[in-house]
């Protein structure tokens, strides 16, 4: 599992920071947040594959979180993309990409669901393909979970900016416990399919004999999912702290230092020193600044001081920044 950070500026792209985008890696799956200007270029100086299953979460729509995206698409369309792709976000988003679709003839040739969250209705309205415009369906909002798959979900709410936008959370299931095979052997327990089923925790009937394999400590107690939080552009909000609480990450926006609270505030913006109050209110265990002003761009270390006097853990994103969570 890894971030990538693929651009890490906010408003005006600079020399080396290219626009809001953050990719994670996990297992086969890449999950981008918000995609900014030129992102298919960091796509490929990065490293990340063109053809993998997606999904992309768009925290609102401001220039300098979206414009990349018809990018990307474009970019899809031109190479033999067949691996799924969702696109959550905002009210809208459809439209957006419909226009590209009648008016440049963005096509998407391989599987693309977009889906709108609409958080006043507390639902999510389903869009297949570019062709129609027609949604295939609307599914209630429950725990505020907009994805869930096998290995885990994705969540979002409501933040405090200018426009209505989302903060978003990739939480891992619980994973399995270690396996200890040497203890199956033991118990008389041979090599085989039915290995696969103690790994996964089942109680199985073995020579009429019943087999709990974490009572009879042939596994491990289940390992803690790992979380991880995108903030958007917001100034500080309880919402974000309640979906955040005790994440690995929180990848937060600091667009502002401290002498420009005033800033800050009028522009629905967090400062440095605001996103390390809320990463220790979460309980988080590392911080993320991002979204950083064109303002800073030879002293960006001061909003990291600051950040790290109130939360040590703290690190500054530069585009191309690679963590990788064991
Ligand atoms: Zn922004
Ligand atoms: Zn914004």
């Amino acid at each position: 599992m890894e971030l990538i950070i693929l651009g890490s500026a906010a408003a005006i792209p600079v020399k080396e920071r290219n626009l809001s985008s953050i990719a994670l890696k996990y297992k086969d799956n890449i999950i981008l947040f918000d995609c900014g200007e030129d992102l298919q270029r960091r796509f490929i100086e990065a490293n990340l594959k063109f053809n993998k299953p997606l999904r992309i979460l768009i925290s609102h729509f401001h220039g300098d979180h979206i414009i990349g995206l018809p990018g990307l698409l474009f970019r899809f369309g031109l190479s033999e993309r067949n691996a799924p792709l969702l696109i959550f976000g905002p009210r809208n988003l459809f439209l957006y990409l419909y226009v590209h679709r009648k008016i440049l003839g963005l096509k998407a040739e391989y599987p693309i669901n977009i889906i709108e969250i609409d958080h006043i209705n507390n639902k999510l309205i389903e869009y297949e393909g570019l062709d129609s415009d027609l949604p295939v369906k609307e599914t209630p909002i429950k725990d505020n979970i907009i994805f869930e798959c096998k290995k885990y979900l994705l969540k979002y709410t409501l933040v405090e900016h200018s426009v209505a936008t989302y903060g978003f959370s990739f939480i891992e299931k619980p994973r399995y416990g270690k396996f200890f095979p040497e203890r199956a052997k033991e118990l008389g327990i041979p090599e085989s399919r039915i290995w696969k089923r103690l790994q996964h925790g089942e109680v199985i009937n073995y020579n009429g004999r019943e087999i709990d394999p974490l009572k009879e400590c042939i596994i491990g107690p289940k390992r803690v999912g790992r979380k991880i939080t995108y903030s958007g552009d917001t100034a500080p909000c309880d919402s974000l702290i309640d979906l955040g609480m005790d994440s690995d990450i929180l990848i937060h926006e600091a667009t502002f230092s401290k002498e420009l609270d005033k800033n800050a505030k009028e522009k629905k913006h967090s400062t440095s020193i605001d996103a390390a109050n809320i990463a220790k209110k979460m309980n988080a265990k590392q911080l993320i600044l991002t979204h950083i002003s064109s303002r800073y761009q030879e002293d960006a270390i001061k909003l990291l001081e600051d950040a790290k006097n109130i939360f040590p853990n703290t690190i500054l994103a530069e585009d191309l920044l690679r963590i990788i969570l064991k």
